[in-house]
C-alpha cells in the first residue's frame, strides 16, 4: 500500500473533517490545517489518536511549508453569516489562501484540488447549471466576498496550471449537509433541524419558493477523492451535487415530519442576492468520475437529525 501524504486546509470544518477521516481510513498520512474560525477541534478529536494524523493551527493567508503529495484546499468560511462576518478576511482567505497553497503545490510538485462552489454561478439565469455557464454574480453585494473570492481562486488555479504547470483539480460544490455542520452557522439544513428539535419556529426566508439541491456529505467526499484520482490532463471544473431539487418550504415540511416536531413555519425577509434556484448539471461528474450521488434527501436528513440530537 502507498501511504500518501495529504494536506487538507480547512480540515477541522464540516466537510474537511469527513474528508480527513476518509483519507485516514484509506491508509494515508493526513495533515489537517485550520485556523478554527468556523471549524472546531471537536470535529477531528476522534482522529487525534491516529499516529498518521496531524492537526496544525495555521491561517492560509500566510505562507505554509510542508512536504505533501496532494493538497485539498477547503479553508474558507462557507455559510453566509460566517463569510459575511468579516468580508475582507473572507476574500483574503480565498485569494491569498489559493496563492499560498498553489505556491506550495508548485514548489513541492503536489496535486492540488480547490473546493469551489455553486456560488460562482451567482443567481443563475440558466437552469440547471452546467460548468460551461459563466454565472450571474453581483460583484458588490452581500455575497460578493465569497462568490468573487471563489471565482478569483478558480482563475488563480487555472493560471498556475497554464503558466507553471501545477497539477490542479477544481470542483464546484452545491449545497452540502450532514453530521458536524455547525449548529449556529445559519445554513438552512442545520437551522431547520435545530429549530425543529427545539420545537421553535422554523424560519423560512421569503416565501420559501427558492430552490436548492442538497447533497449528503459522504457523496461529496466520494466525488472529491475520485476527482483527485483522475489523470493530470483532467482539471475540471466539475459540479458535485445532488440533482434532486426542492423548495425551501418543502425542506421545512420534511424536517418537521422527520423530527415529529411541533414547530410552526414562520416567514422572514429574503436576504439580498439570495439565489432563486440552484440545481447542478452533473453529467461531467457522471462521465469523468463515474460518480453520482447515492444518498437522497430523506435518508441524509435522518442521519443528520440523529447527529443533532446528540449535540442539542
Ligand atoms: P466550514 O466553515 O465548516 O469549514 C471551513 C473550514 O475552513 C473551517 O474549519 C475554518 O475554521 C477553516 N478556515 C476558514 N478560514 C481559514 C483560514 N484563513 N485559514 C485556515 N483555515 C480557515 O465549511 P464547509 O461547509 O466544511 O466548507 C468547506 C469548503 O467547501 C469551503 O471552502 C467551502 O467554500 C466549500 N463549499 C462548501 C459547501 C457546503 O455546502 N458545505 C458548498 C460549496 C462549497
Ligand atoms: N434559508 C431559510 N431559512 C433559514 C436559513 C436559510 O429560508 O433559516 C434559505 C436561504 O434564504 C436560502 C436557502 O435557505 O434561500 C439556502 O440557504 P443557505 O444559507 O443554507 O445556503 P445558500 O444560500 O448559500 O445556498
Amino acid at each position: 500500500m502507498i501511504r500518501k501524504k495529504v494536506l487538507v486546509t480547512g480540515g477541522a470544518g464540516f466537510v474537511g473533517s469527513h474528508l480527513c477521516e476518509r483519507l485516514l481510513n484509506e491508509g494515508n498520512e493526513v495533515y489537517c490545517l485550520d485556523n478554527f474560525f468556523t471549524g472546531q477541534k471537536q470535529n477531528v478529536v476522534h482522529l487525534l489518536k491516529n499516529p498518521y494524523f496531524e492537526l496544525i493551527r495555521h491561517d492560509v493567508t500566510t505562507p505554509f511549508f510542508i512536504e505533501a503529495d496532494e493538497i485539498y484546499n477547503l479553508a474558507c468560511p462557507a455559510s453566509p453569516i460566517h463569510y459575511q462576518y468579516n468580508p475582507i478576511k473572507t476574500m483574503k482567505t480565498s485569494v491569498m489562501g489559493a496563492i499560498n497553497m498553489l505556491g506550495l503545490a508548485k514548489r513541492i510538485n503536489a496535486k492540488i484540488l480547490q473546493a469551489s462552489t455553486s456560488e460562482v454561478y451567482g443567481n443563475p439565469l440558466v437552469h440547471p447549471q452546467p460548468e460551461s455557464y459563466w454565472g450571474h454574480v453581483n460583484p458588490i453585494g452581500e455575497r460578493s466576498c465569497y462568490d468573487e473570492g471563489k471565482r478569483a481562486a478558480e482563475t488563480l488555479f487555472i493560471d498556475y496550471h497554464k503558466q507553471n504547470h501545477v497539477r490542479i483539480k477544481i470542483i464546484r460544490i452545491f449545497n452540502t449537509y450532514g453530521p458536524r455542520m455547525h449548529p449556529d452557522d445559519g445554513r438552512v439544513v442545520s437551522n431547520f433541524i435545530v429549530q425543529a428539535l427545539k420545537n421553535q419556529d422554523i424560519t423560512v426566508y421569503g416565501k420559501g419558493e427558492q430552490t436548492r439541491s442538497f447533497q449528503y456529505v459522504d457523496d461529496l467526499v466520494e466525488a472529491m477523492i475520485r476527482m483527485m484520482a483522475t489523470p493530470d490532463s483532467f482539471i475540471g471544473p466539475v459540479n458535485t451535487g445532488n440533482s434532486n431539487e426542492f423548495t425551501i418550504l418543502e425542506l421545512a415540511e420534511k424536517v418537521i415530519r422527520l423530527t415529529g416536531s411541533k414547530s410552526k413555519i414562520i416567514y422572514k425577509p429574503l436576504p439580498s442576492d439570495d439565489p432563486m434556484m440552484r440545481k447542478p448539471d452533473i453529467s461531467i461528474a457522471k462521465k469523468e468520475l463515474d460518480w453520482s450521488p447515492k444518498i437522497q434527501l430523506e435518508e441524509g436528513l435522518i442521519k443528520t437529525i440523529d447527529f443533532f440530537k446528540t449535540i442539542i
